[in-house]
């Protein structure tokens, strides 16, 4: 409207103009006096309209800056008005600190104020005014010294001039505001980092977490629970995590969460705890274990007690401390609970029986000619045999009781006794079971026969004073079976009335020995083939002076085990090289002369020298004397052994392996020693002409010893037929009641003379 006016007053000018013109053109003689009035109106009419300009803007604009002006100076904001000629700037106490004018201070020139402060705010003077009219304005103001100051600007235009427009600006401080944003974004941003940190470590460590405001029954799950739960929601009910769990953990878990609520949450720390649960993420796929830590006494930070603890899969942990266990209390082979476990369990079932007045029956089982069948028919066949024996005892175990190998073909049954009267024969009965077992099994049989076990045992509690006792009681039992096949013996009290009187004998024998109470049998072994003598074995006899004659059986165990043997022995080796040296000055066919070596003698460092020096003695070359050796003696330390043997080889002397097939070597191990003669147990020779099992062992034997380059004897042939089934095998020599049983050395000399008249007559 304003330019509107202009345009109006310029064209009524013009027009006039024109008029004026126009009307001096068609009357010339008027002219000078029309052009005088005209120019006089045009004075009056330009000091008019300056009067009332003035007047107007008196009245308009200097009132309203004035009042500004006071306004500004009241403001608590930064405010200036300022013209965009850079004249005028008037500007508040707020404005002043920011411009850094101090009170006192003279303002100095508007000009050079305004145009430092539009630097500051990052403007020019020139770009000023476009930029800041009529927006907002942000600037940052930086000083030295101290921090940055965020200001955003808001710009009026108060007065707009053809050469200067007037403007009002006010400023709002923004740094608090700003500094508030920048921390919140800088917190934001370590939350989120650390957050990621968080997810991160728990997915590292594959560790779960679940968390629960206890007043709540929903747990809060991490992302690696999550997993573990087979959930896709960051909550899941305790009902629903417990439906997870394996039927027997949750009770535990109930405990836990009773135990939980009940406890009295106070902000001091409580001790960690564990538990171990089971979960499945889904109905289906397996349980899997997971260690559950947890605190009683959680807290937030603000003091709100909370429920929730990490899980950490140690399903792996599991299966090692189960393969650990395995490893400690199962017999590899057989599968079953070995000789740790027995010991281990052993107690708490003999305590239990005390307790409940209750009782077992222990069982101690070897299987008959184990060894001799492990190695002639090989050990996978050998470790089949065991496993099937093992599962027949399992079937056997009744509740409570169990199945345990404890060595290489030894087992311990343990059975309860469930009748109330006391069932004494359970265990008699038991053991045939197992035996018929044994023999209907097809996995057991071996050459079409059934083998055999024997058995030894006690029962529970009254056997004995501890579990042990009750153990060694039974294997007692069974020792005193001494190697006889299908044996069975039940511990009674006159066994232990035998151990007793074990220690009375020690002290008879000891007497025996000063007394030189001994004296020797010799049982001739003769060949196979020629029917002759070809050797004698020395077998000791004690006589005690009531003229009682004590089986070797008996005492030399004992001597054995105090030491007394390596007297006893040195008497057989004197005696018996003396005795050969003297048949063979009575020009009799000389023969071999066999005596028994015990473990004791055998591991005397200078065993060589003391023979070398009784062979000296008594005058007898070293190649008629045989050192008849046990399986177990051949089997202590065994680089000793080997070395030894060969010592006495070396000096001509000729080493038997006896009772072979009662103890624990192997073939493959014998070949190892430098024995000349394998002597096969009376055991499998008792019963050749009827047990196929003993039949084909011993003709495995021979063969094998064969191999071998060793010579085999038979033991306690007593029979015609067992002696030409023994040929038949290729059996080279023989000994036993039907060629003579141990006899004086009298009558042994008979025997010789009798043989070498024969000789010297054919
Ligand atoms: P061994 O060395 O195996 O001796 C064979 C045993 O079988 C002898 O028993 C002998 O009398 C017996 N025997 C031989 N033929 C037959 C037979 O046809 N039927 C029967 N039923 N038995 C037969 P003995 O003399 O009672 O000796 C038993 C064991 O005592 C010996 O077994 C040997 O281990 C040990 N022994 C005997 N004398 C000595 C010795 O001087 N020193 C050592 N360390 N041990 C000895
Ligand atoms: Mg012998
Ligand atoms: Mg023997």
């Amino acid at each position: 409207m304003k330019k509107n006016i202009h345009l109006w007053a310029t064209l009524a000018f013009v027009l006039l103009c024109y008029g004026v013109f126009r009307y001096v053109h068609t009357h010339p003689d008027s002219a000078h006096t029309v052009l005088n009035f005209f120019v006089f109106g045009m004075a009056i009419v330009s000091i008019l309209l300056l009067v009332g300009c003035r007047l107007y803007r008196r009245n308009h604009s200097s009132v309203g800056i004035s009042r500004l002006c006071e306004m500004v100076l009241n403001l608590d904001v930064p405010a200036f008005i300022w013209a965009d000629d850079m004249s005028t700037l008037f500007t508040n106490e707020a404005m002043d600190e920011i411009l850094g004018i101090s009170e006192s201070e003279d303002p100095g020139d508007s000009a050079v104020l305004l145009t430092s402060l539009f630097y500051k705010m990052g403007l020019t003077p020139r770009d000023a005014a476009e930029r800041l009219a009529g927006r907002t304005y942000r600037s940052v103001l930086h000083s030295e010294g101290s921090a940055n100051r965020y200001i955003s600007w808001s710009t009026t235009v108060m007065k707009e001039g053809n050469f200067a427009s007037l403007y009002f600006t006010t400023g709002f401080e923004m740094t608090e505001l700003v500094n508030a944003k920048q921390s919140l974004t800088s917190y934001a941003q370590d939350l989120a980092a650390s957050e990621s940190r968080y997810a991160l470590s728990m997915k590292l460590s594959g560790i779960g977490i679940l968390l629960c405001e206890s007043i709540h029954d929903v747990y809060y799950v991490s992302e690696e629970a999550k997993k573990f739960l087979g959930i896709d929601t960051n909550e899941i009910t305790f009902s629903d995590f417990r439906m997870k769990l394996h039927p027997d953990d949750r009770l535990e878990f109930d405990n836990y969460l009773n135990k939980i609520r009940n406890t009295e949450k106070t902000t001091a720390s409580s001790k960690a705890r564990t538990m171990e649960l089971r979960i499945r993420a889904s109905a289906g796929t397996p349980y899997i274990w997971y260690s559950y830590h947890y605190h009683e006494n959680l807290t937030y930070s603000t003091g709100r007690p909370i429920i929730g603890g990490a899980l950490i899969d140690i399903t792996g942990e599991k299966y090692k401390d189960a393969t650990i266990e395995r490893l400690a209390f199962l017999d590899e082979t057989t599968e079953i609970a070995n000789r740790n476990k027995l010991l281990q369990d052993g107690p708490l079932i003999f305590d239990r029986c005390k307790a409940t007045n209750t009782a077992c029956w222990i069982i101690v089982l070897d299987i008959d000619r184990f060894h001799i069948i492990n190695d002639s028919t090989g050990y996978e066949n050998g470790d089949k045999i065991l496993r099937n024996f093992a599962h027949i005892l399992c079937k056997y175990s009744t509740p409570g009781g169990f199945a345990a190998r404890v060595g290489a073909d030894n087992f311990v049954l343990i059975v309860h006794d469930y009748s109330d009267y006391g069932d004494e024969d359970l265990p008699r009965r038991t053991i045939e079971r197992i035996r018929l077992d044994m023999a209907e099994h097809p996995d057991v049989s071996f050459s079409a026969l059934p083998i055999t076990c024997s058995a030894g045992y006690a029962r529970i509690p009254s056997d004995g004073d501890s579990f042990m006792q009750a153990l060694e009681h039974a294997e007692f039992a069974l020792a005193m079976g001494k190697g006889e096949l299908s044996y069975m013996m039940g511990y009674d009290a006159t066994m232990h009335q035998e151990i007793v009187s074990q220690g009375e004998m020690e002290n008879e024998l000891a007497a025996a020995i000063s007394r030189r109470e001994f004296l020797l049998y010799y049982q001739p072994k003769v060949d196979m083939h020629t029917k002759k003598i070809i050797g004698a074995e020395a077998l000791i006899r004690w006589i005690k002076p009531d003229g009682t004659m004590v089986s070797p059986n008996v005492f030399i165990p004992i001597a054995e085990r105090t030491g007394m043997i390596s007297e006893i022995s040195r008497f057989v080796l004197e005696e018996a090289c003396s005795q050969n040296a003297l048949w063979q000055k009575s020009q009799f066919t000389p023969i071999v002369m066999s005596i028994n070596f015990a473990s004791g003698d055998f591991y005397q460092k200078n065993i060589c020298e003391t023979i070398r020096d009784v062979l000296v003695r008594s005058d007898l070359d070293s190649k008629w004397l045989e050192l008849e050796l046990t399986e177990r003696l051949a089997l202590g330390d065994v680089s000793f052994t080997i070395q030894q043997m060969n010592a006495l080889r070396e000096m001509g002397i000729l080493l038997a392996m006896d009772d072979f097939g009662t103890g624990y070597s192997s073939l493959s191990y014998l070949q190892q020693l430098p024995l000349t003669l394998l002597k096969l147990d009376r055991s499998f020779i008792v019963e050749i002409e009827t047990d196929m099992v003993a039949q084909e062992i011993v003709s495995a034997v021979i063969k094998i010893a064969k191999s071998m380059k060793i010579e085999t004897i038979a033991e306690g042939v007593e029979f015609e037929g067992q002696a030409k089934i023994l040929r038949d095998m290729g059996c080279d020599y023989v000994q036993g009641y039907l060629y003579g049983k141990p006899m004086p050395a009298d009558r042994f000399a008979k025997r010789l003379a009798e043989q070498t008249v024969q000789l010297e007559t054919l």
